[in-house]
Parts: C-alpha cells; sequence; structure tokens
C-alpha cells in the first residue's frame, strides 16, 4: 500500500523552526504540509528551558555588537559574523512576531524579565514559565498552525527527498509506523528536523534527535559542515548509575542566579579555569567537570542552588526532576553530569536556509549558518529557528513565484544503506566522539560502527532512524578525526593546542554516488553555500 499527494512546500519538523517556516509560507499563500515523525509537539523546542537570547534595546548598555561579540568568543573562532550579525538583528522583529502568535514571557509586557546564561556579559535571555520557555514556544505555535488550518502529517518519518536527474528537489517519500510508504510531490522542501542526541548514550534531546536531517540532506547531494562541534551541556540531572536517553537538563540560567559548581569533594569545579568561573561557555565547564569527575573517579559533580532565593517556584521543571529523583531543589545539591545536548554543525546553509541544492532548504538545528561556529552561546538556537525559519519562508515563497515546475513523479525505491545496531552505536560515539577525542578512539569507534553495521532496506521508522545514525555517526567521526586539533566542543587529547592552520577553517562533509563519505575544508565565513 503506498499514496501519494501534493504541495507546493513540505516542512519536516514542527519545532521552532518547522512551525515558524510553515506558518509564515502558509499565510505566504503557498499549499504547505508539514510531517513530523511522532506527535507534533516532540522535538527539542517543547523542552527548552533557559530562554531566547535576543537584545531588544531596553537593558542599559547591551547592544546588538556586544550579543555578538559574545556569540564571537563563545564560538572559538570559526563564526561566521556577518550571517550571525544578521541572524542576531533580526531577533528583535522574530521575538516579536513570536508574541504576536500568542507567546507570553515572564515580565510586563513593555518590558520583559531577563536571565544570564553561560558566555553572555548581559542579562538578555527572555523567558517564560520561568524555565518552560520551549514548552510556551511550541504551545503557542502549535496553537496558530491550528488556526490557521496548517496541515500536519504527525506520524510520518520522512525516509528521502526525492530528487529529477537534474539534482533538483521533487518531493519527499515518507513512512508511517506500520511502514506504509507516502509520497509528497513539491518542488520545495525545508528540512527542521532538529539535533543529533541520539548518537550518544545520554543526552538532553528528546527520542526523535536521531540526525535524520543530516542523512537526508546528504542523500541529496548537500554538504554538511562543523559536524564535528557537538555540545555537551554541562549540567544534565545524574539520575542514576545505569541511565541513558533522554537526561532532564538542569539549566544554565541557575548558575546565572547564583549557583554554584562543587566537585564531590567540595572544591569548586571551575576556580582557576577560566574568568567567568561557573559562567564560562559550556565547552569550558563541560569540560572542566569531565575532568573533576575523571580525576575524583566520581559519576557526578554537585551543582548547588540552595542560595538561589525561591529557586523551586522560580525553576518549576528543574524542581519537578529533582523531586523525582528524591532531590530537593531548594534544600539539597543537585547530582550533575555533561550530556550530549546540540549539534553546532549541520547542514550548510546561508541565513534564509539555502542549502545549494536547488529545492532544499534546512533551518533550526539541523543547518549551520555560522551562527554557532565550534560552540553555541547558551539561547541562540531558538532564536536562529526563529529568525532562520522565517527568512527560509520568504525565500522559498520568492523562489516559487515564478512559474511553477510541475514535480514529475520520480520513481525511487529506497536503496539498501547500511545499518548499525542503536546500541553499539551509542556506545561507541560515547566512548570515543564524547568530550575528549583522540585519533586511535575515533578509529575504534567507526571500527565499531561498521561492525554492528548490516546493509539493508529500512522499513520501519526505527530502522529509518538506524540508518540514519550510521550515516550521521561516520560523518562525524570522518570530521573529528580530521580536525587535528582542540577548539570549542571539539576535545582532542592528542592535540590539545588550537592550531591556527584551522583558525578559519570548517570541516565540511559530503556523500558520492557510491555512498562515501568526503571530508574537506572551507572557509567558516563563508559557509561554503554558493
Ligand atoms: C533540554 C533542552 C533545553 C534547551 N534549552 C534551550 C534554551 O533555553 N534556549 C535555546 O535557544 N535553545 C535551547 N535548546 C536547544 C533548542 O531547544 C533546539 O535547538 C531547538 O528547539 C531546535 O528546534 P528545531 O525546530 O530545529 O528542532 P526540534 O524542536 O527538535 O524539532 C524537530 C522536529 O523534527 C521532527 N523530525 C525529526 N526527524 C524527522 C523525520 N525523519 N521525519 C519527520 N519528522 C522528523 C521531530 O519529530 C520534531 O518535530 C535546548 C535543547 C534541549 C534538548
Amino acid at each position: 500500500m503506498s499514496w501519494e499527494t501534493s504541495a507546493d512546500l513540505v516542512v519536516v519538523g514542527s519545532g521552532v523552526a518547522g512551525l515558524t517556516a510553515a506558518l509564515a509560507a502558509r499565510r505566504a499563500g503557498l499549499r504547505v504540509v508539514v510531517v513530523t515523525k511522532d506527535v507534533p509537539e516532540e522535538g527539542s523546542t517543547r523542552w527548552a528551558q533557559g530562554g531566547i537570547a535576543v537584545v531588544l534595546g531596553d537593558v542599559t548598555g547591551d547592544t546588538v555588537g556586544a550579543h555578538l561579540g559574545d556569540t564571537v568568543a563563545a564560538g572559538g573562532g570559526l563564526v561566521d559574523a556577518v550571517a550571525a550579525g544578521a541572524i542576531l538583528r533580526a531577533g528583535p522583529a522574530a521575538v516579536a512576531a513570536l508574541r504576536a502568535e500568542g507567546a507570553v514571557f515572564d515580565g510586563a509586557p513593555e518590558r520583559l524579565a531577563r536571565g544570564r546564561e553561560g558566555g553572555h556579559s548581559a542579562y538578555r535571555v527572555v523567558h517564560a514559565g520561568g524555565d518552560a520557555t520551549g514548552a510556551e514556544v511550541e504551545r503557542a505555535l502549535l496553537a496558530a498552525a491550528r488556526r490557521e488550518e496548517l496541515t500536519v502529517l504527525a506520524g510520518h518519518a520522512a525516509v528521502a527527498v526525492l530528487t529529477g536527474a537534474d539534482g533538483s528537489v521533487r518531493g519527499l517519500e515518507v513512512r508511517d509506523a506500520d511502514g506504509t510508504a507516502g509520497r509528497l510531490a513539491a518542488p520545495a522542501v525545508l528540512l527542521a528536523t532538529g539535533g543529533v542526541g541520539g548518537l550518544y548514550e545520554t543526552t538532553t534531546n528528546p527520542a526523535v534527535a536521531t540526525a535524520d536531517g543530516w542523512a537526508l540532506a546528504l542523500r541529496a547531494g548537500a554538504t554538511l559542515a562543523d559536524v564535528e562541534f557537538v555540545q555537551f551541556h554541562p549540567t544534565a540531572l545524574f539520575t542514576g548509575r545505569s541511565s541513558t536517553g533522554r537526561a532532564p537538563l538542569v539549566t544554565e540560567a541557575l548558575r546565572g542566579e547564583g549557583a554554584v559548581l562543587r566537585d564531590t569533594a567540595g572544591a569548586s569545579v571551575t576556580a582557576g579555569v577560566h574568568p567567568l568561573g561557573d559562567l564560562a561557555p559550556r565547552d569550558v565547564v563541560a569540560a572542566a567537570i569531565t575532568r573533576r569527575i575523571s580525576e575524583l573517579g566520581a559519576e557526578h559533580v554537585w551543582l548547588d542552588a540552595t542560595g538561589v532565593p525561591d529557586v523551586a517556584a522560580r525553576f518549576p521543571t528543574v524542581a519537578g526532576a529533582c523531586a523525582a529523583i528524591g532531590v530537593d531543589l531548594a534544600a539539597d545539591p543537585v547530582p550533575v553530569r555533561p550530556a550530549a545536548h546540540y549539534s553546532c554543525g549541520g547542514v550548510v546553509t546561508d541565513t534564509r536556509g539555502c542549502t545549494g541544492v536547488p529545492g532544499l532548504w534546512a533551518a533550526g538545528e539541523v543547518a549551520r549558518t555560522g551562527l554557532h561556529g565550534a560552540n553555541r552561546l547558551a539561547s541562540n538556537s531558538l532564536l536562529e529557528g526563529l529568525v532562520v525559519g522565517g527568512r527560509a519562508a520568504e525565500d522559498i515563497t520568492a523562489a516559487l513565484a515564478g512559474p511553477r515546475r510541475l514535480a514529475a513523479a520520480v520513481e525511487t525505491a529506497t536503496a539498501p544503506v547500511p545499518v548499525a545496531d542503536r546500541r553499539v552505536l551509542q556506545g561507541a560515539m560515547t566512548r570515543g566522539a564524547g568530550i575528549g577525542r583522540d585519533a586511535a578512539g575515533l578509529a575504534a569507534a567507526s571500527d565499531a560502527v561498521e561492525a554492528a553495521s548490516a546493509v539493508r532496506v529500512p522499513r520501519t521508522r526505527a530502522q529509518v532512524e538506524d540508518a540514519n545514525l550510521t550515516l550521521a555517526a561516520h560523518a562525524l567521526l570522518a570530521a573529528a578525526g580530521s580536525r587535528t586539533e582542540t577548539r570549542g566542543c571539539h576535545v582532542r587529547h592528542d592535540h590539545p593546542a588550537t592550531d591556527d592552520h584551522w583558525q578559519r577553517a570548517s570541516s565540511t562533509v559530503v556523500l558520492d554516488g557510491d555512498g562515501r563519505l568526503h571530508v574537506g575544508t572551507t572557509d567558516a565565513r563563508h559557509g561554503g553555500v554558493a
């Protein structure tokens, strides 16, 4: 059994980037279908806690230039300052548009409350429900989608971007939970598939974050860049020795309010490590915690938030997660350790989501615009999803404004590809490509993934995800192996110094027609999109 339908634009993903783009494109008059593999609200967006970093002009002394400076400083030399400046400058309008959709932020409507997170030199993070910003963003966007009668095809996993003989996009192939295939003929596809946390044993990401967008884009002929830069959140809740999968996040905003990190011997974790101490950029704090855990043979460090006034009321999500493991946030130190959190790299795009493959756009965490470089500044990602999602919709609308090419039907049989056992892959990636890497560990991870792979045609959602994780793991390992230096979130024990040779070089990964990955470099300031 299979079915076929058509649209002007197919958006893959119903998080902040996908819904922002879909709503804007629908309002511009396009026939839009949003495809999402789980229930519409599932994705990283709804779990976001800290907020949205944006300069609204009402905080004395703070400027977009200062925000850009912090972004560049966090990004380890690989931020594309032109792209980043364009995205950050567009922030106020994007947040205003989100508020117009009904999103309600903390504070007075005319002067929103602000938080401060690691790497930020000012209080500039707007938040909702204390630490439930993402839930409010997702709620507001889904409510708008219902108002606009946006077509959302839930429970359907994108399996392949369909392309014609000329390489341009013709549509999308999807499968439902039973493996039934469907085809959406469309001249434009936007990937907004989110992150890659599923590559690792422990992650803050929900189960849908299985790097699908990387794999879909590679197979459609797009380029990935900076994929070795996986940010590990310094403070995921440690819920017990055998815990794997999604680990609740303990937001950085707590440290912004005065919570402190101590090791299991009672000493500060970051003293003498960085001038910003516990508010240093994430890679610095995560590496410091990892080092201390390994030196002490501990399983976690402590985050002490007992001195934060009204902490449980102001951070209800964290308080709830702590309560579930018997910890009182207001009275007890909280056990935390780093977990895979955010993909700084991804599908190479410009700030309008354009990938260089005709008809293919990408936005949100799946994309690499140059905003994050080697390490994302906290709370810049929801903003990027809002801005680039909106701009991609404008670009797609303009691209489709001319005479529309009728999407000719393309016969594709889903090809057999290597599919690894997920547990083995996650274990190999955690050991070999986590915080602290070396050539031998990366090679061992690659061998382990290969040995655990069988070539087959993926049919169910789980098999499709496993195939995507397999390709994504090889892409990440290849990029990480080629970067023989330490920079941002990419820490190489065998190359502990930053190397000037890589100062402006982004690694790129492409897939050839025989299924082989090729790693190269490009100037980080241009990102490689023509
Ligand atoms: C715990 C946590 C806290 C965070 N806190 C913050 C914060 O405070 N501030 C901030 O800026 N950022 C934060 N982030 C990061 C931010 O939430 C994400 O980067 C952002 O929400 C990603 O949005 P997105 O639209 O790109 O993807 P997502 O919101 O992850 O949505 C991805 C969508 O794609 C769908 N999908 C994936 N693959 C397929 C497929 N093959 N077929 C069909 N559908 C598919 C998923 O089902 C989902 O609907 C946090 C992340 C986490 C996990």
